[in-house]
């Protein structure tokens, strides 16, 4: 049996031990220790890492009593060897399960509503709650949460014996009856877990409810603490900045700059499709009346889909045969629009298209698609 330091006290990041046991694995090594600081995973927070003698420890695991630690190099059975777990890894991690456990409690103290789920991720945390919660209430609990850290209250552990463990109360996920972990966070929660957690509740800093939505009949919470929350501001403080640099306007108004800048781009947008629509009229209002085709090719300002449509709508009533207007011209060929009032495109489309690699269809008076040729192929065509 390994005699297991995290257990006992989160804040043993260094320790020494002595080796019992070291085995190849094929990828590496199985390392058994007297004692040890490497939490081997379990209550939603995933194992530690670091330094074994001098190997590093890519992987922790619990084999009965048994922790078993997987290291990179051999290390000699029967030496002392010096571990060091990732404090950088761990420490976020105890300040985000920790800020967990008072939200779970105060929100089951106060709603009576069960943590049903909790995953520990990289960047966040989310922890999903079996009753629904508003906006405001979750307010609330932030703050009793950020006054539990800001009372800076002893975080315990204690493993009461079967007997005792009826009597007491404490929230749990598992129905367990022996070996119960119990993590007390004094006068917010008792709860039942095997993981490490910060000694006081000073160390977590900051907890900040990120947002919430309707999950499964109740809620998902998503939560930064710690240095996490410190990394999350000081991310969002970056964006507001640049923001605010780009809109002109002081940081607490990126809102109203934002609700401007909105309302003068559908400004623009609108007279924009005025203009185009003047165009196009401009455009056809130049016409004269024939009784062939006619072939009329869209570039600069005039070059846009809308113009395109709307003078191939205007142009059709001074045209005989078939309006075709180009536009969107690229290495590939040009866009095309095709109107007619007395050919029927649906029949007279697939032979365009043959004699221009044209793709395209439409109804009998109205046709687009693109033309893979060159322009002079496509004024030949419709003047014959
Ligand atoms: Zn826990």
């Amino acid at each position: 049996m390994t005699e297991k330091l995290y257990e006992k006290d989160g804040s043993v990041f260094a320790f020494d031990a002595t080796v019992l046991a070291c085995q190849p694995t094929g990828t590496g090594f199985a390392v058994t220790l007297d004692r040890t600081a490497f939490f081997p995973g379990g209550g939603g927070q995933a194992c530690d890492v670091g330094s074994l003698g001098g190997a590093d420890v890519v992987d922790v695991s619990l084999d009965g009593d048994r922790v078993i630690h997987f290291t990179t190099a051999p290390l000699s059975v029967g030496s002392r060897v010096t571990g060091e777990v990732d404090r950088s890894i761990r420490f976020p991690r105890m300040q985000c399960h920790t800020a967990e456990h008072i939200v779970s409690g105060l929100i089951h103290a106060r709603y009576g509503y069960d943590n049903v789920g909790f995953h520990l991720g990289p960047d966040e945390v989310t922890m999903d709650f079996n009753g629904e919660l508003t906006g405001e209430q979750l307010d609330e609990i932030e703050d009793l949460a950020n006054g539990v850290v800001f009372s800076d209250v002893p975080v315990t552990v204690s493993f009461p014996s079967p007997e005792e463990l009826p009597t007491l109360s404490y929230r749990s996920k598992l129905d367990l009856t022996e070996n119960v972990r119990l993590v007390n966070i004094e006068g917010v929660d008792v709860c039942a877990c095997c993981a490490p957690h910060v000694a006081k509740t000073g160390e977590i800093g900051l907890i900040r409810l990120l947002g919430f939505i309707r999950y499964k009949g109740g809620i998902r919470i998503r939560l930064v603490a710690g240095e996490r929350a410190l990394a999350d501001y000081r991310a969002r403080c970056r964006e507001a900045q640049a923001a605010s640099e780009l809109l002109s306007v002081p940081q607490e108004k990126i809102a109203d700059g934002v609700t401007r800048a909105l309302a003068a781009s559908d400004a623009l947008a609108q007279s924009n499709a005025a203009l185009r629509k003047r165009v196009a009229e401009l455009l056809a209002g130049g016409l004269l009346q024939t009784d062939g085709n006619r072939v009329l090719f869209l570039s600069g300002g005039e070059d846009h889909p809308d113009v395109a449509r709307q003078l191939a709508n205007l142009a059709v009533k001074s045209t005989g045969g078939i309006v075709a207007v180009l536009y969107g011209e690229s290495e590939r060929g040009f866009r095309y629009l095709l109107a007619s009032e007395r050919v029927d495109l649906r029949v007279a489309l697939p032979e365009i298209n043959r004699a221009l690699s044209g793709r395209g269809g439409g109804k009998p008076g109205m046709a687009e698609g693109t033309f893979a040729c060159a322009r002079d192929e496509i004024e030949r065509f419709f003047a014959d």
